[in-house]
């Protein structure tokens, strides 16, 4: 088997980039308070990007020395025919690193063959471990799916992130069920910290901080902190929790940014690059793609010249903060 290439695309900062979030829909099945609270406009079904398109961009960012492709959303279950898309990614990019990121309530049934086609990590986000919570916060009544979907990704040896978003008034006083099931199951439970995005309410007093998190959570387990492993973790810091299966992680993108190392670009279901989760300046490379002169190597230059403006966010979202907003996108469209 031939070997992923080396990461060959860099932006104007040195940061080489050598990971890309695709996402598959902007549609999603639940509306999450802190996501897309508010229904908004979705894309026509003419300007979503086909999966014979999206499998053109993989394979032009393979080409660029991307190696790592993370699928989201929306929900990507929630488009018909996502696993057989899944699955004729794996056949077109054998060596690529395939990851999906979902809300878990509606993967139980295709564990399996999520395996089956290398997907060995999934992230899911759950930002509950009650019912009742889980209903409040997306609408749906769906805890149970999530729960099973978590069982069989594991029972199929894929390994499980569990992504929370951490909100006080919310899930702060879920710290100890959290620990547990890290403690019971070898899951990664990691909380990120409530980022301020269009399309929902955000509150600066809504902000469960990692460091808060971090001091309660040392009071109820041994935590030892983990080195840091971008491939593995990403952005998250790790900690082994003493006794436990699984492990606890923070992700801290208002707290401590980890702008200086970000590796990523984001390609949205209309074809829209962003090269910065923060950032509302985006580069429209659906129409090159399909423009019948232009075509791929147009969308080429377009990644290439965006990369040499890919921002800092974090100087974006002090600014956000501040009361300038920035970032005017849900993430619902962008895919977190
Ligand atoms: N539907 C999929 C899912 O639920 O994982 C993929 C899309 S979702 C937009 C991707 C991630 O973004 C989820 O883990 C979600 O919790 C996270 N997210 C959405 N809005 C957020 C916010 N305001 N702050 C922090 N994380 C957020």
């Amino acid at each position: 088997m031939a070997s992923v290439p080396a990461p060959r695309l860099a932006d104007d900062k040195g940061r080489q980039v050598s990971y890309l979030r695709l996402s598959v829909t902007d549609r999603c099945n639940l509306r999450c308070l802190y996501c897309d609270g508010q229904m908004r406009q979705r894309l026509t079904h003419h300007d979503v990007l086909r999966y014979e398109e999206l499998l053109e961009l993989m394979g032009m960012a393979q080409a660029l020395g991307i190696g790592k492709v993370r699928l989201t959303g929306g929900e990507p279950f929630a488009r018909r025919d996502f696993m057989e898309f899944l699955e004729s990614a794996r056949a077109r990019f054998p060596d690529m690193s395939l990851r999906l990121t979902t809300n878990g309530t509606l993967v139980a049934p295709y564990a399996a063959r999520l395996a089956a086609a290398g997907v060995d990590r999934v992230n899911i986000s759950l930002d509950t471990l009650m019912p009742e919570t889980f209903a409040r916060i997306t609408g749906q009544d769906l805890y149970a799916e999530v729960r099973r979907a978590i069982d069989a990704c594991i029972g199929a040896g894929i390994r499980v992130k569990i992504n929370a978003v951490a909100m006080r008034g919310v899930n702060d006083l879920e710290l100890p069920g959290f620990l547990a099931l890290a403690r019971e199951l070898p899951v990664d439970i990691r909380f990120i910290e409530f980022m301020p995005m269009g399309g929902a309410e955000w509150r600066a007093e809504q902000v469960w901080r990692a460091s808060d998190i971090l001091e309660k959570a040392q009071v109820l387990a041994r935590l030892t902190p983990l080195p840091r492993d971008a491939e593995d973790a990403g952005p998250a810091q790790m900690f082994a929790i003493e006794g436990g299966r699984g492990r606890l992680g923070l992700i801290t993108p208002l707290s401590n940014h980890f702008c200086g190392s970000c590796n990523r670009l984001r390609i949205t279901s209309g074809g829209v690059l962003r090269t910065c989760l923060f950032s509302d300046r985006v580069y429209r490379l659906r129409e090159a793609l399909r423009h019948p002169k232009l075509g791929l190597p147009a969308v080429e230059r377009i990644v290439r010249l965006a990369l040499r403006n890919k921002p800092l966010g974090a100087e974006l979202l002090a600014a956000r903060r501040s009361g300038q907003g920035v970032s005017e996108a849900a993430m619902s469209s962008i895919g977190g």
